[in-house]
């Protein structure tokens, strides 16, 4: 059978080279096995007979039975031909634009037929254009699926005459020649606990069911089998390093945590905070490299949870690292640490592009020779001098921005790889983050410090700017601070610059001098000057920062409690949440207020209903992953994320959290697959593995 699906598409009889060619080319159908792969995206209900008088006004195509009782050729030049068509409860028109020859020749009047075909309504008459026909009396003997398949296709094959029909027909052809004997993968008891039907059947449902019933049976089988072996793939991966790859076992808890935790802490941790912290001082006591993903929303409190991970590892005898995407965000990091370290007395230093020469060889010798015990920095940690007497461990904030590839780069400076904490605060939603990092372990900070006021986020035209600026004012005369960012996207750097100039400009002129003073912060101001700015306006000196997007990560000013975002329709949601996250990080009640156009996309009017409704982070990053597709939710770097065939991670989350539950059961009973009843699916897992490793997926 397996030799069977490997056998070229076009030997395949009704295909031959020509259409072979054309689906290899437009739907990568090279062989058997990937045509019946090929999933129909919908079904049509061929069960339902509409009377006339229930047609409703919507174009949806439906079916009817009745007779043609006169047909006529309309218009001058471009002609077409229209006919009256009655089932006994009303009258509706059939149009035919081409083809008239043939109607003409063939269409018999007075005659049931069934026709099927889309309706539309025009002037209170319904009619259906190009309808498909059959004779009523053909139609009863015909053996047809109630449900007719719609494949996947493309404007080519179209054009090249592979229609839907000819796909069908073609399916119908490969099912005759392979028999229907595909092989089961899925071991016996797991079909029979989960009530799930034999692939066979399965396949066959799916391409030809026999009922919705079958259909929806067919479907799920399918999806759970797909998510479930890479469910499989995943979790063998993590158990394969967890095996493989060693890691220095952080056994002690010495002076430095016992010390600030006992001292030192500037705050009761929440209880997330605490159970993060014990996954992750569990994971390091092992002798195998902890890989872990922290998510946590802007202002949940990751940084206190990063200093006493890193004391762990300073109480070991090893030294830690963090990385950051940026500059600024390096540079708070490097001052947030400080500060909390402080009474600590530990050597923390920071490394980024515009450290000077003679300071980078100070820091090299240090790090090398052990006396530095912490470093903090951006990309500039990557670099080949940089080398670690002994790093235990390796946290990186903000992960989307750094691929897999930088990840791994950190672990290579040492033999025995350092622990690697990963933080973000993309909230990435449970079903998606079990998907991208299956082979990270992860944990997540679900609450936010005590005492903190939600946001208030309100959307506002353009229109009404003065009261918004009015509100502003408010605002700074109570002592408090403002963002106002300006989009910059990568295409349209030029003109955006010059929108946020012209806005720096006027909001210059309506916050004047000497009452008020605006701070400016944008992409091509050298990192030094972005930094004096941020300063200034973090040390309270200015009111008004307007900026892009470059304080959409990590910057901390709590004295900030409005943020205004220009064009808001031009962000996603990920970044507008983001952007929000700046405010709210004191006491004081926050404002985000979006403002826009008139003319919105309604993409753009479910974002901006999501912020206003809502600040839960993973509330927002569902709708996100709704509205964008898993593809896109990552950005650009990590886009073409998981091609699956028939399931969808966000409809089928459930069957995800299956498949999960199912494929974590079994390879625990038996990680090896050894097991006889085993065998099909052990065969099935490694030629999948040979085929497509999950990294594929993913980079
Ligand atoms: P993020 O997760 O966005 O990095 P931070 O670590 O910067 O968040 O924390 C945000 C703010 O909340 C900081 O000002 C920090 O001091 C404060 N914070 C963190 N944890 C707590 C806590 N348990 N109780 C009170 N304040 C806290
Ligand atoms: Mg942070």
């Amino acid at each position: 059978m397996n030799n069977l699906l490997e056998t070229p598409i076009e030997y395949l009889k009704g295909v031959g080279p020509a259409r072979g060619e054309l689906l290899r080319k437009e739907l990568g159908i090279h062989k058997y096995g990937n045509l019946i792969n090929l999933f129909p995206n919908r079904y049509i209900d061929r069960t339902r007979y509409y009377r006339i008088n229930e047609l409703m006004n919507s174009s949806s195509e439906v079916q009817v039975v009745g007779k043609v009782i006169n047909i006529k050729t309309v218009g001058d030049k471009r002609t077409r031909m229209v006919a009256t068509f009655t089932d006994g409860t009303g009258e509706m028109e059939l149009v035919w634009f081409q083809g008239q020859k043939w109607i003409r020749e063939n269409l018999k009047l007075n005659t049931p037929y069934v026709i099927f075909g889309k309706c539309t309504s025009f002037n209170g008459v319904f009619n259906m254009a190009h309808p498909e026909m059959e004779l009523l009396a053909e139609h009863e003997q015909s053996l047809r699926s109630a449900m007719q398949p719609i494949y996947p296709s493309t404007e080519k094959l179209t054009q090249r005459g592979i229609t839907n029909k000819v796909v069908n027909k073609i399916m119908q052809q490969l099912f005759l020649e392979t028999q229907a004997l595909f092989t089961e993968t899925l071991p016996g008891y797991l079909i029979k606990d989960l009530n799930l039907i034999p692939k066979n059947a399965a396949l066959f449902n799916v391409h030809f069911p026999k009922s919705q019933e079958l259909l929806a049976r067919a479907q799920f089988r399918l999806k759970f089998e797909e998510l479930f072996f890479i469910q499989l793939q995943l979790i063998t991966k993590n158990l394969i390093r967890k095996h493989k790859i060693k890691g220095h076992p952080f056994d002690k808890v010495g002076d430095y945590f016992t010390n600030f935790y006992q001292n030192h802490l500037p705050f009761e941790l929440t209880g997330a905070q605490k159970r993060v912290l014990k996954e992750i001082r569990n994971d390091m006591g092992q002798p195998a490299q902890m890989n872990r993903l922290l998510q946590g929303d802007v202002g949940s409190g990751k940084t206190i949870v990063a200093l006493m991970s890193m004391l762990l590892a300073l109480d070991n005898g090893f030294q830690a690292c963090l990385m950051a995407p940026t500059e600024i965000l390096a540079n708070q990091h490097f001052i947030g640490l400080s500060e909390l370290a402080k009474p600590l007395n530990i050597n923390i230093k920071i490394l980024t592009g515009s450290t000077k020469t003679s300071e980078r060889k100070i820091i090299h010798e240090a790090l090398e020779s052990g006396e530095l015990h912490i470093i903090i920095g951006t990309h500039a940690l990557l670099e080949d001098k940089v080398q670690f007497k002994n790093l235990g461990l390796a946290i990186i904030d903000e992960q989307h921005r750094f691929g897999v590839e930088q990840r791994s780069k950190l672990w290579r400076k040492n033999d025995i790889p350092p622990h690697v904490l990963v933080m973000t605060a993309t909230p990435i939603p449970r079903t998606l983050a079990m998907s991208l990092y299956g082979d990270l372990d992860i944990s997540v900070i679900d609450e936010l410090p005590p005492g903190r006021k939600p946001i208030q986020t309100v959307h506002c035209y353009d229109s009404n700017r003065l009261k918004v600026w009015k509100f502003l004012k408010d605002e700074i005369a109570k002592g408090r601070q403002i963002y106002i960012v300006y989009p910059l996207i990568q295409e349209s750097e030029k003109m955006d610059y010059k929108d946020l100039m012209d806005g720096y400009e006027s909001i210059s002129r309506d916050f004047p001098l000497p009452e008020y003073s605006v701070s400016i912060v944008h992409g091509k101001m050298k990192p030094s000057e972005k930094d004096s700015e941020m300063t200034r306006f973090a040390a309270g000196k200015t009111n008004l920062m307007v900026a892009t997007t470059v304080i959409e990560v990590g910057v901390n000013v709590p004295n900030a409690s409005v943020m205004v975002i220009e064009s808001a329709e031009r962000f996603g949601l990920s970044q507008l949440h983001q952007l929000r996250g700046r405010v709210g990080r004191g006491a004081d009640q926050s404002y985000c207020i979006m403002m826009t156009s008139h003319k919105l996309s309604s993409d753009s009017k479910t974002r901006l209903e999501t912020m206003v409704r809502t600040n839960d982070g993973f509330e927002i990053a569902e709708v996100d992953l709704k509205l964008r597709g898993p593809g896109d939710i990552m950005g650009t770097q990590q886009s073409g994320v998981l091609n699956l065939q028939i399931a969808d991670l966000v409809r089928d989350r459930d069957i995800l959290m299956l498949a999960r539950e199912h494929a974590v059961q079994l390879l625990k009973d038996d990680a090896p697959m050894e097991k006889p009843e085993h065998a099909a699916l052990r065969h099935a897992f490694i030629e999948m593995s040979k085929k497509k490793n999950i990294w594929n997926y993913i980079s």
